[in-house]
């Protein structure tokens, strides 16, 4: 029997309503994306963004730099964006041109506005099993586990990919719901015998098909990540052959996408109710 589907879309609806109604009680949410540059997959992610955001009562605006702008100038442009009152959220959409030092940026942006969760601060609040503000693509991936009653306690769990914006945070928060965790990288040697061997195997690579049915344990669930233009249109990191192994599998398009952008919003809510002392920030 083929995997059942675990869609995106209904659980992101339902997150985005709920994000609607908690924007009109608080009155306010402001939430600045910065672009620097005019990378197309950036230009489409913001768009997105901007676009999800205003629909849900947002206050949003998106700042576009120029990718010769000097990394001292984004600082300074941070500086004023974490200043400013009327700005809840703050993300500066990734890559940066090379000539700038992403870590410093990220770890200029407040912590209470870090949309994201990319600030070290965040970042190491989850590292110690204390997650404040954590990425919407993992708190989305686990929203999609949960949505399907998927067991994570005690659960083998394999992470292909170690980036800070996936593959790490999503292996913290498996591993804060008790499951044994394995992160494999392009050094991992006999990656099947991890992957054969996980209960919950979630794929953040960014190569078309990388991960192939005979690699994917029979009756597991499968968290496919990636998303890459190919001349077949948008395609995932794991061959959809895999459905006929795995019990439980994200699609490509319609799985990890539209929940990455319904939890940006959730964490601009989430930011909003921090700054406002409804959530208390740890410090
Ligand atoms: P990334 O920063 O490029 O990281 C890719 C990871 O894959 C790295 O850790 C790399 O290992 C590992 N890797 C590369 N080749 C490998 C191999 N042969 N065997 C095992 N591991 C290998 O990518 P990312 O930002 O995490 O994104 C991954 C994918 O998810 C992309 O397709 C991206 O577009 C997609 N994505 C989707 C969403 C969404 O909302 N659905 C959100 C974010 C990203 P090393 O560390 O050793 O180099």
């Amino acid at each position: 029997m083929p995997a059942t589907p675990i869609r995106g879309k209904p659980i992101a609806d339902r997150i985005r309503a709920q994000v609607a109604e908690e924007v009109r009680r608080l009155d306010h949410v402001g939430l600045v994306t910065v672009l620097v540059g005019d990378d197309p997959a950036s230009e489409i992610y913001i768009g997105l963004k901007q676009k999800a955001s205003k629909a849900a009562g947002i206050d949003a605006t998106d700042v576009r730099l120029p990718a010769d702008i000097s990394e001292d100038d984004l600082l300074a442009q941070v500086a004023v964006l974490n200043a400013d009152d009327a700005v809840d959220a703050l993300l500066v959409q990734l890559p940066l041109p090379d000539h700038i030092d992403e870590s410093r940026i990220l770890r200029a942006i407040e912590p209470r506005k870090d949309v994201d969760g990319l600030h070290p601060f965040n970042a190491g609040q989850l590292y110690l099993g204390r997650p404040t503000l954590v990425g919407a693509t993992p708190i989305g991936i686990l929203a999609m586990l949960d949505e399907h009653s998927i067991e994570l306690d005690g659960a083998r769990a394999v992470v292909i990919g170690r980036s800070d914006i996936v593959g790490k945070p999503v292996a913290h928060l498996l591993l804060q719901r008790n499951a044994t965790v394995t992160i494999c990288h392009s050094h991992t040697r006999d990656l099947d015998r991890h992957t054969l061997d996980a209960d919950v195997l979630v794929v953040a690579v960014g190569i078309p098909r990388f991960v192939t049915a005979d690699l994917v344990k029979i009756g597991s669930t499968v968290i496919d990540v990636g998303i890459n233009r190919t001349e077949d249109g948008v395609v995932g990191d794991v061959d959809p052959a895999a459905m006929d192994v795995a019990a439980f599998m994200t699609p490509v398009p319609g799985g990890v996408g539209p929940m990455t952008i319904a939890c940006l919003l959730e964490n601009a809510v989430r930011c909003a109710q921090f700054r406002r002392n409804e959530l208390a920030f740890p410090g």
